[in-house]
Parts: C-alpha cells; structure tokens; sequence
C-alpha cells in the first residue's frame, strides 16, 4: 500500500487539493488523463474568499501580478446603464477579485506546487477503483495498479470517481444555450468591471482578461434535446456586440469561440468512506456570478488539512465528516441561487425587466445592501458558524467558523503570519497549544495584546483561515477534541 493520497484530476481544485495538502507534506500524487495543462481561459474570476484560502501557500500579490483587479459590476439595460455594484466593501486589504484567467490560475497553483516538489502526473487516467475500508485500489491507464488510503476525485463534471461510485447527481438541466468567445477588441472598455446586459434579444455578459481581451457570454435561445448547434462565428459575436450591447467594440481577433449548456446539479454526499468528492465532481452549476471555480477550490482547501491531520494520525477520522457537513451547504445555495440570477437575466418581458432595472437601481443605491450583494459574490459571506467543527467562544461581530477578518499588522494583514505555517495562535501571552492535534501541524504563536484586544479574545485560525475556536479555555478543548479519539 502506498502512503500517498491519490487526486484524481489537475483542473483548479485538484490542483489546489494537491497545493493544500503538500504544504502540511502530506505524502501525495496528483493525475490528469491530459496530456497537457488547459490553455483556455475559462473560470475568469477569482473571489477574494479564495483568494484568502489560497494565501497560505499562493500569495494574492502572485494572483493579481499582470492580471486585472475586479473593481465593480456594471449593470445595462437596452443598452442604458441601470446600476453599479462596487466590489471593495469592508476593510480588507485584498482585492474583491481578481480577473485571471483559469489557465494562468491553474499555472500559477502548478508552479506553487512544484516549490513543494509535486509534479502533476499527465496522460495518466484513473479508470477504475476498488474502495475497502483501509484504502482504495485505483487502476491507472499505464497499467499501475495502486492502493491509496484516500482518493479524492477532483474530475470534473463527467468525474470518472462519481460514476463509478454510481452516485445519482440530481438536478436539470437549463434548456437554453450560451455562446461563449474570448476576443481582442478595438475600442473603449470599462476599467476592472464585469458588464451585465440585459434586453429583448437576452442576456450578454462581458468580462476583462486584459485591457483589449474579453470575454462575452450571450444566451442563444432554447436547446432542442438532442440536437447539435455549430459554434458562433465571429460575425455572430459582433451582431450580439452591435445589437444587444452598449460596447461600441470591433473584434480584432477571437482566440476561442465556443458555446455552453448550464446544469444544476449536486450530489447528495462528499464524502463515501476513503472517497472524497469536490468541485465540478460534487456540484456544477450556471456559471452566474463565477462562482463555480471558486466554490470548488474552497472545497479543495477544507478537505485538504482535515485528509492530511487524519493522515498523519493527529485527529479522528470523524473529521473528514466535517466536510461533508461544512460545503455540502454551501455548494447546495451556491446551485440554488447561481440559478436564480439566471432565470432573473433571462427576462426577456420589457415591462418585467423595466421592473427588474428600477428594483436594482434602488437597491444598489443603499449602502448595506450593496455590501451585502458585493460579499455574497466575493464569498466573504462563506461561514461555518453551524458546523460540528465550530468550537467556543466569540463575540457578536466575531465567531469560531467565521474567516480571519484581515487586520493591518506589521507590514502586512495578519493573515500573512499563515504564510508558510500551518495553523495560528492569535495570543497575548506565549502559551496554548503548541500543535494542531497530538503530533498533527505546528501552530504559529502570534503574541499581540492589542491584536487579541481588537479581535474580541485570543484566537486559533484553522490552515483554511477560519477560526477554530476563541477565548484561552475554547481553544485548548477544541484542540483536544481533535485528537482525543486519534490514537
Ligand atoms: C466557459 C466557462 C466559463 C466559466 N466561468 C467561470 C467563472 O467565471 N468563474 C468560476 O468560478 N467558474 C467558471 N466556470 C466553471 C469552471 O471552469 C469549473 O467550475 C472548474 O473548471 C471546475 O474545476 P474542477 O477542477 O472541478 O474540474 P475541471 O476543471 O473540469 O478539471 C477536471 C480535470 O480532471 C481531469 N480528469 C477527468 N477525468 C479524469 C480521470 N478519470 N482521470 C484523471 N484525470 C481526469 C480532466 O482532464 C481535468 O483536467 C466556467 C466554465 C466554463 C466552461
């Protein structure tokens, strides 16, 4: 048997599986049945609640470089602006998001990866698997036969490990298509805005790669079953240009055209004994709002830490449990309400959008709700305040389950001090547990009264950035609940 944890699949969530597990050296090999990495530029947006997730071991200064930083929404209707959602709310110091393409996403998680000696094991395709209760026997297409404690099935919508496991993957599918290109324009563009417009002929969304590169995403009327559409052309894409947007854009250049169908769908369970789900595997979606990569790397980031401390013998089994109890929740509202701003976009009546433009105008002109629909689309609304794994202590503003809130400290945030560590300790005094879980990862000490002052008590931040427990007491019990049934 061998001591490495198998992911299967290198798309951004096995990716980011493989990153967050080999920053703890969790043993591990990570698969992909293609025989190179994506060049399409996909997912464009990442939130800051990745961003924040990734920080550990990919700095958000290395996502923004050369890329855009997402600024605001811009909302037309028949070609008049309507509303305006600015994204920076709060006082954090990362950006709300960042315009990335998901190969240069995906490239920069390969990179960070490799600094951990990782490599992605290419045209290697998982075609089988055997789950037992000590390991999983996976067959590879070069003919290697390997037994694995832990598979975790980071494959995609058409994931190998959910069919195998014959797992019903409930929901429908949205009969309507989508056109898709990624194209160079001469013109003016909006800086660091996504462009939302709506009108009688549908929907186009407009979002910056680069200064002179987008992406435009346009409905294309109802998909008849079973039926094949060709691709757009590019004068397609420049009649939906001229007639359905207030862009006064020439194409240049395309270098992808291409054309989607949106599926809403979930499995039940993440978790089936050593057989993790995540991303597209576990959940798929309208890509509405961008939440799909994101939600899908978030799901990678808190499986990661709990498979490696289990691993390594630190913590009960049970806490792989937390997963399941953790983001079944969040992708089900993330599947639940991507699929309401569809439907609201795909209003085609002109008295109803009227209606829809006037309800968003107002709304978007009061403060608290602008705040509030900014942080649901950055994420920072993600909160495990319910989960098994929330420990006690907090305050009203301030809760166990809650993210790290971003203080200035130092140079930096305090979120920094998670670089290269593996848990922390927000503390006033130079004691408390010294471990996450007997033997599990060393925790970073962070001795600050007026940091501790500010935060409403001492804190433990979980690797994921999320606040494990606080108050002195709340923390040495939650941390010896972890390991108490370990060993
Ligand atoms: C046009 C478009 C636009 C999108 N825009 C956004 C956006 O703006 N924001 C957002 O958050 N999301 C967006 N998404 C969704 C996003 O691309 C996906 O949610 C994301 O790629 C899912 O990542 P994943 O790693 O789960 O799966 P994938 O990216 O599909 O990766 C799965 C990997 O597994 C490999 N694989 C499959 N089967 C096997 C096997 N048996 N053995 C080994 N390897 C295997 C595949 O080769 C692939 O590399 C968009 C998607 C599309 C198509």
């Amino acid at each position: 048997m061998t001591t490495s944890v198998l992911i299967a699949g290198a798309g951004p969530v096995g990716l980011t599986a493989a990153l967050m597990m080999a920053r703890h050296g969790t043993p591990l090999r990570i698969i992909d049945v293609n025989e190179g990495p994506t060049t399409l530029s996909k997912a464009l947006v990442v939130w800051r609640r990745t961003l924040q997730v990734l920080d550990p071991a990919l700095p958000w200064q290395r996502v923004l470089e050369g890329h855009i930083r997402a600024e605001r929404g811009l909302f037309f209707d028949s070609g008049k602006p309507i509303a305006e959602l600015p994204f920076e709310s709060g006082d954090h110091g990362m950006p709300a998001g960042v315009f990335i393409p998901q190969c240069d996403t995906e490239q920069l998680l390969t990179e960070a990866l490799a600094e951990h000696g990782v490599q992605v094991e290419r045209s290697t395709k998982l075609e089988s698997f055997e789950p037992g209760d000590e390991g999983v026997v996976c067959s590879l297409s070069t003919g290697e036969t390997l037994q694995t404690p832990w598979l975790i099935g980071c494959d995609g919508a058409h994931s190998t490990v959910r069919h195998t496991l014959d797992l019903a993957f409930p929901g429908e599918t949205v009969d309507q298509r989508w056109l898709l290109a990624d194209i160079i324009i001469d013109g003016d563009a909006p800086q660091g805005a996504a462009v939302m417009e709506g009108g009688p002929q549908g929907p186009v969304a407009l979002f910056p790669i680069s200064e002179s590169r987008w992406r435009v995403i346009a409905s294309a009327g109802e998909r008849a079953p079973g039926q094949d559409y060709a691709d757009p052309t590019v004068e397609d894409i420049q009649r939906v240009i001229d007639t359905r947007s207030a862009m006064n854009w020439t194409i240049r250049e395309a270098l992808w055209l291409g054309q989607f169908g949106v599926n809403e769908r979930q499995i039940a369970s993440y978790v089936h004994g050593r057989v993790l789900l995540a991303g597209d595997a576990a959940h798929v979606h309208s890509p509405a709002g961008g939440q799909g990569m994101n939600t899908g790397m978030q799901d990678a980031a808190n499986l990661a830490w709990k498979v490696s401390l289990v691993e390594r013998g630190a913590a009960a089994r049970s806490l792989i449990d937390t997963y399941q109890a953790e983001r079944h929740p969040i992708g089900a509202a993330v599947v639940k309400y991507t699929g309401r701003m569809l439907k609201a976009a795909m209003i085609e009546n002109s008295i109803v959008r009227s209606l829809r433009g006037t309800a968003m105008h107002l709304a978007l002109s009061v403060p608290a709700l602008r705040r509030k629909v900014a942080s649901a689309l950055t994420e920072d609304v993600v909160c495990y305040r319910n989960s098994p794994l929330a420990g006690g202590g907090g305050t009203r503003r301030l809760c166990p389950g809650d993210a790290l809130p971003d203080r200035v400290w130092g140079d930096g945030l305090v979120s920094d001090a998670l670089r290269g560590a593996e848990a922390l300790h927000i503390s006033d005094a130079d004691a408390g547990p010294a471990q996450l879980g007997l033997g599990g990862f060393p925790i970073r000490r962070v001795v600050d009264a007026a940091l501790v002052a500010e935060l409403g008590g001492q804190v433990l931040v979980r690797p994921d950035g999320v606040i494990a427990a606080m108050g002195e007491v709340h923390i040495s019990q939650w941390v010896e609940s972890l390991s108490s049934k370990a060993h």
